[in-house]
């Protein structure tokens, strides 16, 4: 991810953190250093200021570490078979972000058409995902095996257009286990060739790291001949080297000695396999042709059969390495991080990092929505709130932009969003599985207040009739976070009322930016919000709240239907309004999320969409859920509030209870009139079984009806529909 530093004039030994960068300054002694020293605070703040973050190169964040001896580490991972492989991959990604690695990589493999930024799982495309959707800094890996100059340059600029400012230079091996290295006509014949050809036609553009090898490189005539190829890489261009796995601290030291000698003065990241299973660890060693010491393969022989106890063991081991690696060194050969081959799993790897003290989570947002870590994206700073539970869909959505805003969203003129029905990619999709949203959502739909009872079991976390709990709704692809868990209570009583809410936020008239569950930005600063609801609902309600609308003039109100035929706003389109803001020491007002009129207009197909998209199409076409889910979609509208008196208690939950209340009364006058009987008057019975019958009854008839509107409104389904509906 981009190096965004922030730095606080006004207390600056306090308050530097980077927003995207590897989390907040340590608070006691440095995390990695098993001695304890305090970790020194130069490697982290020297930036911009505060919310004018520009983009470090990574070789410059290498530096930076190495002369502070605040060290990190990074991930590597390889791209997955299959679009459900991918989508568990990239919420790996996710977790193991959390503890903040320096960067990411990937590796590329011929076999898996690397370069398709078409295919879901190629290498780069992975590369994208985790720079653009997941924040974090990646490095893609580029072999010169099977490729021409021409295609290789073509493909680095596939990279570069994704955002990608690293590249891992790397000859590759011999193509489909054949012993031999052959190169193809036009192609290179070593990674030298490749780190010239990036800088030749790129300049610095990308930061260029290549490979090396403690024990030198299998095929090469010897180890000194091997160690002067890499100091050719690193003459080509090379910012820095990655090693080759190895198992002894010692093999790795001598060889960082032996690359001082010759020249090579770089930083050098040590490669650490955790050993994970046995038939992994040979079948790596194998492949990378590397001896295993006889103390290893002693340790392990009476274990082999029992993963448990091989994991274990290669936990303490790769933690007694790390140790030794991190806690050697002088000046020159010290180690600034390690580097770990994850083999796509993250326990091995976390626990690692956690017994080394390496593993921060950072617990202050820099701001209320994900960033992303696409350098053309540093200056971001405002973003709809709409798109608050999607943020992956907002960054697709705007990939395209040359400016993102940054200060103010401005005077809203006409954003042009990426058209949806270009949007392919799977990884925005649903993360569960379809039998696990069925479970959810319910296998079969008979009535809206199914759908209902979905949204409530949601936010209530109780669950649902069969007993299973609903952990995502389609707007909203994760469990509940902690600021809607402050008003949930109150959106499950509207929403078993029909009152679908789909994002939210309760007003906060000042609280501390460090507050675990509103807070954002940096310590010492102050936060304002909004309340702020949006919802579908029913024909019927939206008729009640325009008459009750009226009596909130400090309410703001957005009501669309999915075509945008009813179109109700009493917003200027051309003035967004700001729901979110922070005050800072020493800063002006930042203000991260507005309610943009013309951006909501674009939102509405999305919101619109996923009800048919991600919900109907679980159920089996001319299904009666599949159906009633169109209904919800035909004939629901959606609605976004904006409580301006952010001071007060917010009186949304009054407006739409006085809405709930209306729309009761128009559709049941007599409930109104018994309501009024006095007290004298008997007990109104509760309903009988009878009763409730003849309610599903009449309930089934206005289902009729409503599929009858909705028939003849699909006949007029618009042609974005029908494309999204494609796609
Ligand atoms: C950190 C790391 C990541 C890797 N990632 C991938 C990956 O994503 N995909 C993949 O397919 N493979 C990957 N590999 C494996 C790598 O492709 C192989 O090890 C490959 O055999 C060598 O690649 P190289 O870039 O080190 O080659 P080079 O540096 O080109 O060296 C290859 C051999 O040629 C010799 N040599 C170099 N220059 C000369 C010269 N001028 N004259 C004579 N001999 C020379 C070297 O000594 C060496 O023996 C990775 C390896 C490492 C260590």
């Amino acid at each position: 991810m981009p190096e965004v530093v922030q730095t606080m004039m006004s207390s600056p030994q306090k308050n530097q953190l980077e927003v995207n960068g590897q989390g907040p300054l340590p608070k006691g002694p440095s995390p990695n250093s098993s001695s304890g020293q305090t970790s020194p605070v130069v490697s982290r703040p020297t930036s911009p200021s505060f919310w004018s973050p520009t983009y470090q190169r990574l070789i410059d964040r290498i530096h930076r570490r190495q002369t502070s001896g605040d060290k990190f580490f990074s991930l590597e991972f390889f791209p997955p078979r299959t679009n459900n492989g991918a989508v568990n991959l990239i919420s790996r990604f996710e977790s193991m972000n959390r503890g903040k690695p320096l960067f990411c990589d990937m590796t590329w493999h011929p076999a898996g058409d690397p370069s398709n930024t078409e295919k879901p799982t190629s290498s780069t495309c992975m590369a994208g995902t985790m720079l653009n959707y997941c924040g974090i800094e990646t490095m893609l890996h580029m072999t010169c095996a099977q490729q021409t100059k021409e295609q290789i340059i073509q493909n680095l600029n596939k990279a570069k257009d994704l955002g990608i400012r690293n590249i891992l230079a790397l000859r590759g091996d011999p193509p489909d286990g054949a012993e031999k290295w052959t190169v193809v006509e036009g192609g290179m014949n070593y990674a030298t060739d490749l780190v010239r050809l990036i800088k030749e036609e790129f300049g610095d553009y990308f930061v260029i790291c290549v490979a090396g090898y403690p024990s030198g490189h299998p095929e090469c005539t010897s180890y000194a001949d091997d160690l002067r190829h890499l100091k050719e890489k690193v003459d080509a261009g090379a910012d820095f080297i990655i090693t080759q796995l190895f198992f002894q601290a010692d093999t790795f030291l001598k060889f960082v000695r032996d690359c001082r000698q010759i020249g090579i003065h770089c930083p050098i990241l040590p490669g650490i396999l955790p050993i994970q299973a046995y038939q992994s660890l040979r079948h790596i060693v194998k492949l990378s042709k590397l001896e295993v010491p006889q103390e290893i393969i002693d340790a392990i022989n009476p274990i082999k059969e029992n993963d448990e106890a091989i994991r274990n063991f290669g936990i303490d081991h790769a933690v007694k390495l790390c140790k030794a690696l991190l806690d050697a060194g002088g000046d020159d050969t010290c180690v600034p991080g390690v580097h770990f081959y994850t083999l796509n799993r993250e326990v091995a790897t976390i626990e690692v990092l956690k017994r080394l003290g390496m593993w921060q989570e950072e617990v202050l947002r820099p701001l209320p929505w994900k960033l992303t870590a696409n350098p053309a994206r540093c200056k971001e700073e405002v973003r709809p709130i709409f798109w608050r539970c999607r943020p992956n869909s907002y960054v697709y959505r705007t990939s395209d932009w040359d400016e993102f805003p940054n200060g103010r969203w401005g005077n809203s003129s006409s954003p042009s969003f990426n058209d949806l029905k270009t949007y392919h990619l799977f990884y925005l999709k649903s993360r569960s599985p379809k039998e696990d949203l069925l479970k959810m959502w319910g296998p079969e739909l008979t009535d809206e207040r199914d759908v209902w009872e979905v949204f409530y079991c949601y936010l209530t976390g109780e669950p649902n009739k069969s007993g299973v709990k609903v952990k995502r709704i389609p707007w909203d692809d994760s469990e509940l976070i902690a600021e809607t868990m402050l008003i949930a209570d109150k959106l499950a009583c509207i929403n078993k009322r029909g009152v679908l809410t789909i994002n939210s936020q309760p007003r906060i008239n000042c609280a501390a930016s460090d507050d675990p569950s509103v807070g954002w930005g940096i310590p010492d600063g102050y936060i304002y919000q909004k309340a702020y609801l949006e919802f579908f609902t029913s024909r019927q309600n939206v008729e009640a709240l325009k008459q009750i609308l009226p009596n909130y003039p400090l309410v703001n109100y957005h009501i669309v239907d999915h075509n945008g035929e009813a179109d109700y706003t009493n917003c200027d389109p051309s003035q967004p309004i700001a729901v979110t803001w922070g005050v800072f020491p020493g800063k002006e007002i930042i203000q991260p999320t507005v309610v943009d009129p013309l951006s909501f207009l674009t939102w509405k197909d999305e919101a619109f969409g996923l009800w048919n998209e991600c919900w109907g199409k679980l159920y089996e076409p001319g299904s009666s859920s599949r159906q009633l889910i169109k209904n919800i979609h035909d004939n629901y509208y959606l609605v976004n509030l904006v409580d301006n008196e952010f001071p007060k208690e917010t009186c949304l939950w009054e407006l739409v209870d006085r809405m709930l209340n209306t729309a009761q009364s128009a559709k049941d006058p007599k409930r109104i009139r018994s309501k009024k009987q006095t007290k004298n008057q008997p007990p109104q019975q509760k309903p009988t079984l009878l009763s409730r019958r003849t309610q599903k009854k009449q309930t089934a008839q206005i289902s009729v009806v409503n599929l009858i509107i909705s028939l003849l409104l699909n006949s007029m389904m618009s042609r974005w529909t029908l494309d999204f509906l494609d796609s």
